[in-house]
């Protein structure tokens, strides 16, 4: 083809390509007007995740009735007026695109009203096209009302996810705009239900509060570094250890108010955890950095999601700072690992006070006992009391000793010889001595059992007697109404319960006795990692973190005969060496190498 130039009609598709991407950065770009206008209340309609309706309606200074039809025109803005203006930048928009790009898809109503003026306007724009204008009255402020989404934009529209995934993405930016603005108040409703509001209070807690819930927000301390040489401010709210989450998407980042999306300021929140956090989980922060606008060029990208510092080392390092002192002036000091036991509990119960492991013989058959504490289902009350109580698989195993003649993939017969720093299962093999991690064993084993269940259809699901309501924020409600399917095929009955609550009724079996409010929002947090997987590996994510969980904890006394039945499980393992998330179960110390240590060896 030659080379020509392209119609405008398209040159202005293109371009709106660039600014609005889904519904919402709709949502964004209007929800920024608002602000700039010096709104105090914004509140955010939206139908079908906004591919039917966005609606936004504010209180600020509304436009002039003469300058209505002008600010739908391409490059029209108020924001600036020269190129030295764009140096010193204070404004979330500035570069008068993103009504003329909404407009060119999608078919809009103006409602405003400026301050100074007696009466307002009403524009009508359908696919850029102005179709009416009149008078109109209202009170000082802007609604805009967007319809129809890229209907005309087919290569758009096969572009957007399902309904919840793009609210879900509203959600967050609502939500980040109300952290970088707490003295506004902003209300978001989808399909007519209130999914999200915050007070308008100013303190950046309450949002916390509304967003997170109280439970986290109570997790989390205040930033607070003044402006420094530099004039770099860094403020916010940094989650304690061990609040922390599976991915980097609780880290929510602001550079003079504007949200952004920023890798070496996300490491730099990351940095500031070093040693704190357990390898692979992320801080949960909110994190606002103030500084000159000179300092800062926010025209990188047009959805303005990037900027670039002139000294980002410097801000890099007083993020780093501000977050890590915060931490370090609330943490207490560190503590030596424990090397004592629990005191066994008081009570007819001994030797072996502690519950059961989860999953083994003796957890099977103390189903009757949890019935007592009013955790366990009917179902479970009717499972037959077994004759002998006392006789445990291993102590039977270990004296008969068939455990050395039963050959198992990859891992020999061990012995057990005792127990370290209630963590480690010490162990003789036939070349040297095993060193095998309590925890990661013990999940191993579980997960093995969970997937063979799977497969065969018959993971074991059990009814609470008491269900078990869970409140989450917004953006993980959405998700897990999404997955409840998937849920369900592994035994979770959950039921949607008023604005972003849900009914657990049932859950698998080997949980009947955990935390259920803990688990679900653990387990929500995984699937909330990256782009939507297979459903196969979102299972996977489920009964690892299910595993994880009941897996035995380090720190905890373990029996020998419950160190036998362990490791006589992790001996039946398709891959004993390795736990669900890759890492080894045991360390091997061969006979060679104790004599080559010892220098018996030449
Ligand atoms: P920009 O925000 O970059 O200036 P926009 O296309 O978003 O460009 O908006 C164009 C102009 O319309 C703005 O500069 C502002 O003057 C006016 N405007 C848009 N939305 C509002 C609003 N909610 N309240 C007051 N004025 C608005
Ligand atoms: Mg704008």
């Amino acid at each position: 083809m030659p080379i020509r130039v392209l119609p405008d009609a398209l040159v202005v598709r293109i371009a709106a390509g660039e600014v609005v991407e889904r519904p919402a950065s709709v949502v964004k770009e209007l929800v920024e007007n608002a602000i700039d206008a010096n709104a105090t209340d914004i509140r955010v309609e939206c139908l079908d995740g906004g591919r039917r309706l966005i609606r936004v309606t504010d209180n600020g200074s509304g436009i002039p009735a003469a300058e209505v039809r002008l600010a739908f025109a391409h490059h029209a803005t108020s924001k600036l007026a020269s190129a030295d203006d764009l140096n010193n930048i204070r404004t979330l928009g500035f570069r008068g695109e993103a009504l003329a790009s909404i407009a060119a898809v999608s078919q809009v109503t103006c409602l405003t009203r400026h301050v100074d003026e007696t009466s307002g306007s009403l524009l009508r724009l359908d696919g850029g096209q102005v179709v009416a204008q009149e008078p109109a009255g209202r009170p000082p402020g802007t609604t805009i009302t967007v319809e129809h989404l890229f209907a005309r934009v087919p290569a758009r529209l096969k572009f957007l996810k399902s309904i919840a995934t793009e609210r879900s993405h509203i959600d967050g930016v609502v939500v980040r705009y109300a952290m970088a603005y707490p003295h506004i108040r902003f209300a978001l409703l989808h399909d007519g239900r209130l999914s999200f509001q915050s007070l308008g209070s100013g303190d950046l807690r309450d949002v916390l509060v509304q967003a997170y819930g109280p439970e986290v927000a109570a997790q989390m301390v205040a930033v607070d570094a003044p402006a420094s040489e530099g004039g770099i401010a860094v403020s916010g709210y940094a989650g304690l250890p061990p609040l922390d989450h599976a991915n980097r998407s609780k880290i929510t980042l602001f550079v003079n108010g504007r949200p952004v999306q920023d890798a070496k300021l996300t490491h730099a929140v990351v940095q500031a955890y070093h040693t704190l956090l357990m390898a692979g989980r992320y801080p949960v922060a909110v994190i606002l950095v103030r500084l000159p606008p000179s300092e800062v060029d926010v025209n990188v990208h047009p959805a303005k999601a990037e900027v670039r510092f002139r000294d980002p080392e410097g801000v890099f390092s007083a993020v780093q700072r501000a977050v890590r002192r915060a931490l370090l002036e609330h943490l207490a000091p560190p503590q030596p690992p424990t090397m004592f036991s629990r005191p066994p509990e008081a009570g007819p119960t001994p030797p072996h006070a502690q519950p059961p492991i989860p999953g083994s013989a003796a957890w099977e058959r103390a189903g009757i006992a949890r019935q007592a504490q009013g955790w366990v289902s009917q179902a479970a009350a009717e499972l037959p009391a077994p004759a002998t109580p006392a006789t445990d698989r291993a102590s039977a195993q270990s004296t008969d000793g068939a455990s050395v003649a039963q050959a198992s993939k990859g891992l020999p017969a061990l012995r057990i010889l005792g127990q370290l720093a209630q963590t480690y299962i010490l162990a003789e093999g036939p070349e040297g001595l095993y060193l095998i991690d309590q925890h990661a064993a013990h999940e191993r084993v579980l997960w093995e059992r969970l997937m063979a269940q799977h497969a065969r259809g018959e993971l074991p699901s059990q009814p609470l007697l008491n269900p078990v309501v869970v409140t989450l924020p917004a953006e993980s409600a959405n998700l897990l109404a999404d997955q409840r399917d998937m849920l369900h095929g592994l035994g979770f009955e959950i039921e949607p319960f008023g604005s972003n609550a849900f009914l657990v009724r049932s859950v698998p079996a080997l949980m009947i006795q955990d935390d259920i409010s803990a688990a679900l929002r653990e387990i929500v947090a995984d699937l909330e990692t990256g782009e939507t997987p297979l459903r196969r590996e979102l299972e996977a994510r489920v009964l690892r973190r299910v595993c994880k969980r009941m897996a035995v904890k380090a720190g905890r006394v373990l029996s020998l005969a419950e160190m036998q039945a362990l490791v006589r499980d992790l001996e039946m393992c398709e891959s004993p060496r390795t736990c669900p998330h890759g890492r080894p179960t045991m360390i091997y110390l061969g006979l060679k190498q104790l004599e080559k240590e010892f220098g018996r060896l030449g």
